[in-house]
């Protein structure tokens, strides 16, 4: 969706029942690590691992991966530098990271609004069932 805001800002769209969008909207604190015009980096509530951010769009529309490459690729690539930028600023870049998009519920998803996974800050398992 291209449609803009009164402001100009790109529409978001938002769903009561999401707690990402609680999250966005305030209503859920959270711990911010990153925001843009877009996109919004905050801790994950359960850590998997030394770091663990998540990295969202400001827009309810996408539930994964495949849905936000497909729908707005410039706003899927855009999710991927924040959550590279996300790793640098926690200083993992050098070590190295992971970032995972879980995408239904055999991949454990959760929450139906796309989010990447940044894991790090120490030696990770080989992921598998
Ligand atoms: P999924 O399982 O859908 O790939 O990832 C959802 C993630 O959201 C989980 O890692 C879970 O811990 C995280 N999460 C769920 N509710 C909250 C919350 O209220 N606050 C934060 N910071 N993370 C949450």
């Amino acid at each position: 969706m291209t449609a803009s805001g009164e402001s100009g800002a790109p529409a978001t769209t938002s769903d009561p029942d999401c707690v990402f969008c609680s999250i966005l909207a305030g209503k859920i604190p959270s711990a911010a690590v990153r925001e843009s015009e877009r996109i919004y980096a905050f801790r994950d509530i359960a850590p998997q691992a030394a770091v663990h951010v998540l990295v969202i769009p400001r827009t309810h529309e996408y539930a994964n991966a495949g849905e936000i490459a497909s729908g707005d690729p410039e706003l899927a690539a855009e999710l991927l530098r924040e959550a590279a930028a996300v790793a640098k600023g926690e200083g993992l870049a050098e070590g190295g990271y992971r970032i995972v998009l879980n995408t239904g519920h055999h991949a454990g998803q959760t929450v139906y609004h796309v989010h990447a996974h940044v894991l790090g800050g120490e030696p990770l398992g080989r992921f598998g069932a």
